[in-house]
């Protein structure tokens, strides 16, 4: 740390996302990426000629893929704000709608991290919200709250999910205040809230590009909301940086959109590969939480939460361990390839003994 940096910022501690490894290639289950390749559209549309593009600035309204996302929800263009990366968006909310009294914030203490982060660097004051002894969150908690509530739905990183109902209620119940909800693993299970966007003006749900339409990389996160929210995102956008996604990005969304179904289908594979494991791994005597993500957490009275996750590591397999105390004992394992996913299985087996 310099001393020059603003005293506000020195006691902030900065969200610590999964490894990216150089040292040798692993069965990379650790960072919710999706398995599979974008679609060939995709490949295909970052050509020579759209790379020469690069000289021109990118179109700060992001036209092109705000109509197609808009199409894809039946909302207007109006509706949709697109950002780079979903943690962009979830930046942006924070800064633009959280603060203190009124406009304090609530979410889970147990979830993404990012949210305290946030919360932390725009000053805005908050509560975690303890999730249930199954690690669920119990709706009522947010019901009638009159404070802002960002919720991840499924949540992570249990992969439990609450119903679209659950969310209706406390969107309903909390007019007076944002009700954000992250949706970046919904598309592996759970019920969107989407569709209630033209019923409630506020509500905003966020997505993200990186998980199923296999382009985190690529930095693309988008927000479904009320014209007047999409207009205070765009405020703080433009206050910001107006060329927030480049122009191969630009055109990887919009091609990725138009090969909807292929991702949709992709989803449905790593859901049954997901059911397939969950299923192993309970068989070996894990408890497993019913995730509807492209992740499953899970713990085994055998072996420590850290040690699975460091013997794994040793095999050329990567899983996420959170050393935050309640779920310490538990590993986050995102759901890959079948063949990905039987190494991983194998090696668990091993160092449980069980081989
Ligand atoms: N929300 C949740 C719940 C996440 O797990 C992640 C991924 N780390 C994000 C948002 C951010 O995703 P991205 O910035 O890649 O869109």
């Amino acid at each position: 740390m310099s001393r020059y940096l603003n005293n506000k910022y020195v006691s902030l501690e900065e969200y610590v996302p999964g490894e990216q490894p150089k040292d040798m290639r692993y069965v990379k289950l650790n960072t919710n990426e999706s398995p599979f390749p974008p679609s060939e559209r995709v490949v295909e549309a970052i050509d020579s000629e759209a790379v020469k593009q690069l000289k021109l600035y990118s179109d700060p309204d992001a036209s092109e893929l705000r109509e197609k996302i808009a199409g894809l929800f039946g909302y207007e263009k109006e509706n949709v704000f697109v950002s780079n990366g979903s943690d962009d968006i979830l930046n942006f909310s924070f800064m633009a709608f959280c603060g203190r009294g009124e406009h304090s914030v609530v979410f889970p203490d147990i979830s993404y991290g990012f949210y305290k982060v946030y919360a932390e660097l725009h000053g805005a004051e908050y509560t975690q919200i303890p999730l249930r002894e199954d690690f669920s969150i119990d709706p009522e908690d947010y019901v009638g709250i009159g404070k802002n509530i960002v919720i991840a739905n499924p949540n992570a990183p249990t992969g439990l999910a609450l119903s679209r109902a659950a969310i209706e209620r406390i969107v309903a119940s909390n007019p007076d205040n944002l009700v954000l909800i992250d949706e970046a693993y919904v598309d592996f299970g759970a019920e969107s809230a989407v569709g209630l966007v033209n019923k409630y003006d506020n509500l905003m749900v966020v997505r993200t590009f990186s998980k199923s339409y296999s382009l985190a990389g690529a930095r693309l996160g988008f927000a479904i909301a009320s014209e007047s929210l999409i207009s205070d995102l765009n405020k703080i956008k433009f206050s910001t940086n107006p060329y927030n996604i480049n122009r191969l990005s630009m055109i990887a969304g919009c091609r990725a959109i138009e090969d909807n179904a292929y991702y949709m289908n992709n989803c449905k594979i790593i859901a049954r590969t997901r059911r397939n494991v969950t299923e192993e791994l309970r068989a070996l005597g894990f408890e497993v939480l019913d995730s509807r993500a492209n992740f499953i957490f899970a713990r085994t009275p055998d072996i420590s939460g850290e040690e699975l996750y460091s013997e794994l590591k040793k095999r050329g397999v990567l899983i996420r361990h959170f050393k935050t105390e309640r779920i310490k004992d538990f590993n986050r394992i995102t759901i890959g390839t079948d063949d990905e996913m039987n190494v991983f299985l194998r090696s668990v087996k091993e160092i449980l003994g069980r081989i």
